[in-house]
Order: C-alpha cells, then structure tokens, then sequence
C-alpha cells in the first residue's frame, strides 16, 4: 500500500479539492475587519444559490448537529407538538434533540431503507392538527435514501400550516435543493458532505413564515438564537467570532460549484450513483434503498453472503479505499460508499475496481471485472459528465 494515500469514499468528512486546501492555509485576519466583511459579502450570494432561496443563508462556526438543535430551538415554541420522520439514524437524532427539549414529539418510524411517503405524513397531520413543526431528512445517510422532500412540502402545504424542517446535510450541493419553490420553511446543512469542506461549518436558512414564527418564539437559546446571526450576516459579520480558515475555502468551494454549474454539479452526483448502483446489481449484491428513492450522494450496499466488515477491512489495509459502515442496527450489516462533493466518475470506478479486489479476497465468487464494466456502460450511456 502506498504510504499517505488515503482514497476516503465515505458520506463525510469528504476529500477537500486543492485550490480549497490552498484558500485555508491564508494569513489569519481579524474578524471584526473590513476584509472579512468583504469576505462574507462575496459568500452570502453562492450560498443562497445552493438553497435555492432568496432568504439568508445563516452560517454557524460547529458540526452540522448544532444547526439541526438551532431548527428547533427557534422554530418550535414551548409546549408545541412536532412530528419527526424517523427513516433512519438522522431523522433519529432530530427526535432526539427534541426529546432532550421535553417537546411533545410525534414520531413517524419508516422501516430503514425505504423512503418517507408524503400522503401518510398528510393523513398524520389531519388527524393532529396540534402540530406545528414537522422535522425530516432530505438524504438519509445512514441508508442512503433520497426523501421526496418537494412532495413532502406539496402534500403538508395542503392540510396543514405546520413548518417544514429538513436536514440537509448529505444532499446540499449534491441533490437539487430548491428551498423558495418548494415551499420548505427551513433548511440546515454542513461543510463536510458534499460541500468539499473540513468540518466545522453548517449553513441554516428560514422561509419569510419561519421568521414570524422564530421572532416570537419564546424558547430560550443563545448561541444558536437565529435572529442574532441574522442581524449580523445582513451586516456582512457574524455574532461571535466565526472560523476565519473555513470561510476562505467556503468562497473558494462556492467558486468552484459555480464555475461547474449546480446543474452540472446535480447532474454528476446523479451519474456517480448510477454508476455505483449498476456496479452492484451486475454483481447480483442487495442494494438498501430502491432505485426510485436512491440517494445521488451515498449508496449503501446490503451483501447477503459475504461479510461487510471483514470486506471494508481489507479495502482499507490493502488499498486504502475507506467505505463507512452502517448506524445502530445496520452497523455490521451494511457498507456505504460516499460519491459526493470532491468525487468524479473516474474515482468511482477506482473504488469499484477495489471493492471487487476486496471481495474476492474475502471470499466472495464474483466475475472479475463485472461491476466496474457495469458502472462504465453506464458512463456511457449517460453522457460524458
Ligand atoms: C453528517 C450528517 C449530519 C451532521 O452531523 P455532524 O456530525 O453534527 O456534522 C446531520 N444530518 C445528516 C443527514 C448527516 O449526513
């Protein structure tokens, strides 16, 4: 194995592009200055693009969990009930953020694996017209399920005048987010996924009815009171120091995204999933979600006769290929490939190539080759992205 190689094809922390790595390593400036301000005046727009709103983009200087915690600290108000669509371990960790606030929280279980259904989200709502705040997850990464986050909003928006909250951490910049036209109240994502970043940054933004609700919500917080960081970006500044090195890359990433096109950027995400995804039906291996729910940001593969873990083993000892695990009960049942952010065609058929290697060398009869030829008719058969 080659010495300081590592070929991370995990659902984050995601490989950082160079010109990224080279816009952190600048000087250290200081935060109330002029130049930071110009800073976040040129991020503020790129950011709104990848919403897909004209309303502010929020930046929060911690992991993607504080913003989904600042969700719900400003939109849920004391008392209130919500519904949180549990399809996997982050629709988990949003009921358990509400539970640690003794919110009254309903709790929608969708077997893992498969993907929310927004006329039973709708039926729910008719029938508990208390709640006021419903909190999901846009890409599931810990199945690898694509929600239909835009019907979602389509079929509450009928019934119901409750939030829309989605976590979006593992689908901003990957998947198609368009937060205005859909009719989502808020999104909350972070640096590490597909946005080509370290950790250490999540980006939340509210709808104009979300505001109303977060300027009169009586519900204690501070750092992550919405209305203060508002306040401050609309000024081209933060409320507390922000992390300086992390904004030089977001504006370098955002350069990047933009110089590509979101749509280009969506498109290739779509690709790399395809791509992924025809690699293992050749190889006759259980893909988790199906196909019409398919995440384009990470895949995760169900093997039914060979070990998962003994094979993510041997991928990383002997070629320095990194695939994650599963989550809670999936843990050791499931392996899931990241293709997002800094990830290109050409590197999935590098991981393919290794995975096969990896599988025989675990035991697993497979026909040398099968997969990675799979994911390149697809590639062709796609269109050069
Ligand atoms: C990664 C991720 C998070 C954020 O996790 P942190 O570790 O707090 O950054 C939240 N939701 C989803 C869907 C994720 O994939």
């Amino acid at each position: 194995m080659l010495i300081d190689q590592q070929i991370l094809r995990i659902p984050g922390p995601t490989p950082i592009p160079p010109s990224v790595e080279r816009a952190m390593m600048q000087p250290m400036m200081g935060h109330r200055g002029k130049k930071t301000s110009e800073l976040i005046a040129r991020i503020r727009p790129g950011l709104k693009r990848v919403f897909g709103t004209e309303q502010e983009v929020m930046i929060l200087a911690s992991s993607g969990t504080a913003a989904l915690e600042s969700a719900v600290v400003n939109t849920v108000a004391p008392g209130e009930e919500v519904l949180v669509i549990v399809t996997g371990a982050f629709g988990d960790r949003f009921a358990k953020i509400c539970k640690a606030y003794d919110i009254n929280t309903h709790v929608m279980e969708i077997e893992w694996g498969n993907a929310l259904d927004p006329v039973q989200v709708a039926d729910f709502l008719k029938e508990h017209p208390a709640v006021k705040v419903v909190l999901s997850t846009y890409c599931e990464t810990s199945t690898g399920v694509l929600n239909p986050i835009r019907e979602l909003a389509g079929a509450m928006r009928e019934v119901s005048d409750a939030l829309l909250v989605v976590d979006s951490v593992s689908a901003a910049a990957g998947a198609e987010t368009n937060m205005d036209a859909w009719g989502i109240d808020v999104v909350v994502t972070g640096s590490q996924k597909a946005f080509m970043l370290p950790p250490g940054l999540a980006f939340i933004a509210a709808s104009a009815r979300a505001w109303e609700k977060i300027e009169a919500n009586k519900q204690p917080r501070f750092y992550l009171d919405l209305k203060k960081h508002r306040d401050s970006i609309v000024n081209n500044t933060t409320p507390f120091t922000p992390a300086v090195s992390l904004l030089f890359g977001l504006e370098q990433a955002l350069a990047l995204l933009e110089e590509e096109g979101l749509e280009q950027v969506y498109a290739r995400h779509e690709l790399m999933k395809n791509m992924t995804r025809a690699a293992f039906r050749a190889l006759d291996i259980p893909l988790l979600a199906p196909d019409e729910h398919a995440s384009p940001t990470v895949t995760a593969v169900k093997p039914d006769d060979f070990d998962a873990v003994a094979f993510r083993k041997v991928l990383k000892e002997q070629f320095a290929v990194e695939f994650a695990g599963g989550q809670q009960h999936l843990a050791d049942s499931i392996f899931r490939i990241g293709h997002m952010g800094f990830c290109s065609p050409v590197e999935v058929l590098q991981a393919l190539a290794a995975a096969e290697l990896a599988m025989i060398k675990v035991g697993k009869n497979i026909e040398l080759g099968a997969g990675v030829r799979a994911a390149q008719q697809m590639y062709l058969q796609e269109g050069e992205v």
